[in-house]
This record gives structure tokens, C-alpha cells and sequence, in this order.
């Protein structure tokens, strides 16, 4: 008699809400009963967003000249380099290692499996994205949510961070800007987070993939910057600021105090000898993104900032709907004021409306309250009948 071949228990809570939400979506698609309105994924490219030619450039130069082969596992020379003068740029001092993985995903990936035991603890944002809660499931660690405040911009609750941290507690994830809430941290709340992992030895991950799209001539602070004693791994990539979430590229920065990082830097170094090396070729663009024309971002800025102001302002009109001003990156993560439960809304909403947005659910949120994710990426008639056909659904159902 045949056995089932079982997957491991470790990958029972493994859910990735902005995927998961595709096959319902493209179930309604093949009724062809609605026009499908896509803001569920955070990806430039599939909109009206292309990758600045200089990258593709210097990508295909790469492979016409054979760098085809195997690359060191921490990335080519240039590249490194590239990183590092970019991370000086953006003041941070004392870098320890600097690192280039297959997106920033893998790079978050290798350096929480470096750090952390069953048994253990790492705070992460909620709301946040949902790949730290898929790569701690799978470590069988625990996560440890604390909230952000919605009602102070969506800036991390440092009160909820410190009554959350026990001895058990070996990071804290900070995602600035925030996905899904599109918030920028203040000089203070990061202030704030570095004297609480100072105080209890803690590393810190700051993943700061957004940190090029800000709105309204806001500054980003790296959170590295401001002491460069506190172990810090900031987080990057090609995939948001420079348009080329496909070609798969990131990279880790770890600064700190060398004595204190030493033994963790060469278990991280092992898991990227293990996989070889990131793709060699792309690795090429890495220099170019950061020392040539870079006009492509204040022209997304610029049209991102209608979309989203066009997004706030056509939801807080919609009875039932509130929605913080996202101060960067592409989402944004409205409130429901409703007795259904976000999932239920969505599922519905997709059904009747064919808008596709993701459940709030999917990246955590306060207990009682509901929200759903946005992306304005879409030009502004894509958004424009999205909004209006939540509108009408919301008095449909909700409001009449
Ligand atoms: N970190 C955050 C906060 C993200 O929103 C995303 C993608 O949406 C990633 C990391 C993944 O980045 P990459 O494409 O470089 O793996």
C-alpha cells in the first residue's frame, strides 16, 4: 500500500497573503463577468514603470563578456564597492560585511537562519511583510509582533517593543518605509529602537528597500546611521528603487562593533559559500544603478505622489473608510469600519468588483481592527474606477 508523501510540519504556517489572493482572482478572471483592477502586487514593473536602460546596459555587457561563471559568494568586487560607497552616502560608519544575494528576500533569509535557535524570539513589525513571518515559521522560531500606531502615522510602538523583548529575544525587524503601511520612521522612534537593543544587546535588521521613495520632500534616515556601536543589518535592493524587482538582487550591510559581530559575520559568510553566489551578470548593474542617471526616481516620485494623493483622498470619502497618509514606498493600508472581517471583504470584493487588493490579515494587524493593502502603482484611470467601484461597493453592502 502506497503512503502519502507528507511535507514537513514546518511549512503548515507558511502564507504569502499577496500570492495566495492571485487564485481566487484569477478564477473571478476566467468568468470574464468583471474588469479585473489589479493593486495587489508591489511591483513597479507591471505597471507603467520600466527598468532604467543603464542597468540592462551594463547587465548585457556582463554577458557578452563571459561573466557567466560562478562569482565570489559575497558578490563581485565592483558591486561591493558600490554598495558600500552608497551605505557611506547614507552615513553609516563601522560596516563590517557587506553581502549581494538573489533580492533582499535571500539575504533576510541567511542572516536570520545564522542567527537564531528554536526556542528563540525576534520582534517584527505588524503590520510588516510577510516573509519574516514565512523564514521564522520555517526556522520553527517565534515571532514576536509588536504593533505600529496607526493613530501616530504608523510609527513603531517602542512601549510595545520593550514589553515584548524576554531573554529569549535575539532581534528586531524595523521596515522603513513600511510595507504594507507606506510609513517613514522618525529621527526619535529610531533613537528610540537603537537605545532599546543597546540596552539588551540586541542586532537589529533594517529593511530599508523603500528608502529612495519618500513623498513630500521627506528625508529617510538609515537607521545604522545614528550609531554606529549597535549592531545594525541594513537591507537593500534593486527591486523598488531601481525598478527591477525580477532581476533579483539585494544585498546585507552589517555594521557594528567587530568584536561583537565577528563569530555571527562567518556563520552568516558559510550559508552564502553554501549557495555559491548570487547572478554574476546583474551583479553588474549594482554600480551602475548608484553612479549613473538616477532621474528615473524623482520621475516615479513625482508620479507616485498624484497617485497616492488621489488614493487618500478618494478613500477617506468613502463612508466606512479611513486611510493614513502613506509617506513613501507604493501601499497603502486603509481601515475598515466594518462588522465583516477583512478577508470576507476582500474575497467579496473581488468577486463582485474584480478590484484586487490583499485582506490586512495577511500582514498582521491590531487585534479588532481591519484594514486591506493598496498598491497606487496603477496610472490614475486604473485607480480612479478602482476607487469608485469600492465606493459603491462599500454603500452596497455597508453603508446604503
Ligand atoms: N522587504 C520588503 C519590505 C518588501 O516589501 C519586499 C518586496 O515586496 C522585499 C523585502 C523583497 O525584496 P526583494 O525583491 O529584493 O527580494
Amino acid at each position: 500500500m502506497k503512503r502519502k508523501i507528507l511535507p514537513a510540519r514546518r511549512t503548515e504556517n507558511i502564507t504569502y497573503a499577496v500570492r495566495d489572493i492571485v487564485e481566487l482572482a484569477n478564477k473571478v478572471k476566467s468568468t470574464g463577468n468583471v474588469e479585473m483592477l489589479w493593486l495587489n502586487i508591489g511591483d513597479p514593473n507591471a505597471y507603467d514603470f520600466v527598468t532604467p536602460p543603464h542597468l540592462i546596459e551594463a547587465t548585457h555587457r556582463a554577458l557578452l563578456d563571459n561573466c557567466n561563471g560562478y562569482c565570489p559568494s559575497s558578490g563581485i568586487g565592483e558591486a561591493v564597492e558600490a554598495i558600500k560607497g552608497e551605505a557611506a552616502r547614507k552615513g553609516i560608519r563601522n560596516i563590517l560585511d557587506v553581502f549581494v544575494t538573489t533580492g533582499a528576500s535571500e539575504a533576510i533569509d541567511i542572516c536570520l537562519t545564522a542567527l537564531v535557535n528554536p526556542g528563540e524570539n525576534v520582534l517584527v513589525p505588524m503590520p510588516g511583510y510577510p516573509l519574516y513571518t514565512a523564514i521564522l515559521s520555517k526556522l520553527e522560531v517565534e515571532e514576536r509582533p509588536y504593533y505600529l500606531n496607526e493613530e501616530d502615522r504608523w510609527q513603531p510602538n517602542l512601549d510595545d517593543i520593550a514589553s515584548a523583548i524576554d531573554y529569549r529575544t535575539r532581534a528586531i525587524v524595523l521596515i522603513n518605509p513600511n510595507n504594507p503601511t507606506g510609513s517613514n520612521c522618525s529621527r526619535e522612534t529610531l533613537e528610540g529602537l537603537l537605545e532599546l537593543a543597546r540596552k539588551n544587546n540586541l542586532i537589529l535588521f533594517a529593511d530599508e528597500i523603500y528608502d529612495k521613495l519618500l513623498f513630500d520632500g521627506a528625508e529617510h534616515i538609515s537607521l545604522a546611521s545614528l550609531d554606529p556601536e549597535v549592531p545594525v543589518i541594513t537591507f537593500n535592493g534593486l527591486s523598488k528603487n531601481y525598478l527591477g524587482p525580477g532581476l533579483r538582487i539585494g544585498w546585507g550591510i552589517v555594521s557594528g562593533d567587530k568584536s561583537e559581530l565577528s563569530e555571527y559575520i562567518e556563520a552568516i559568510n558559510k550559508l552564502l559559500r553554501a549557495r555559491l553566489c548570487a547572478n554574476h551578470p546583474i551583479q553588474f548593474a549594482i554600480k551602475s544603478a548608484f553612479e549613473e542617471d538616477q532621474s528615473h526616481i524623482d520621475d516615479m516620485i513625482r508620479r507616485l505622489t498624484i497617485r497616492r494623493d488621489m488614493t487618500v483622498d478618494m478613500l477617506n470619502a468613502i463612508d466606512g473608510i479611513t486611510c493614513v497618509k502613506p509617506e513613501g514606498a507604493f501601499y497603502a493600508f486603509p481601515r475598515l469600519h466594518i462588522d465583516e472581517d477583512d478577508n470576507s471583504f476582500v474575497k467579496k470584493l473581488i468577486e463582485e468588483t474584480g478590484v484586487v487588493v490583499v485582506p490586512g490579515t495577511g500582514f498582521g494587524q491590531k487585534p479588532g481592527t481591519k484594514h486591506f493593502r493598496l498598491v497606487f502603482l496603477p496610472p490614475e484611470d486604473v485607480l480612479q474606477k478602482a476607487y469608485s467601484q469600492i465606493a459603491e461597493f462599500m454603500k452596497r453592502h455597508y453603508h446604503a
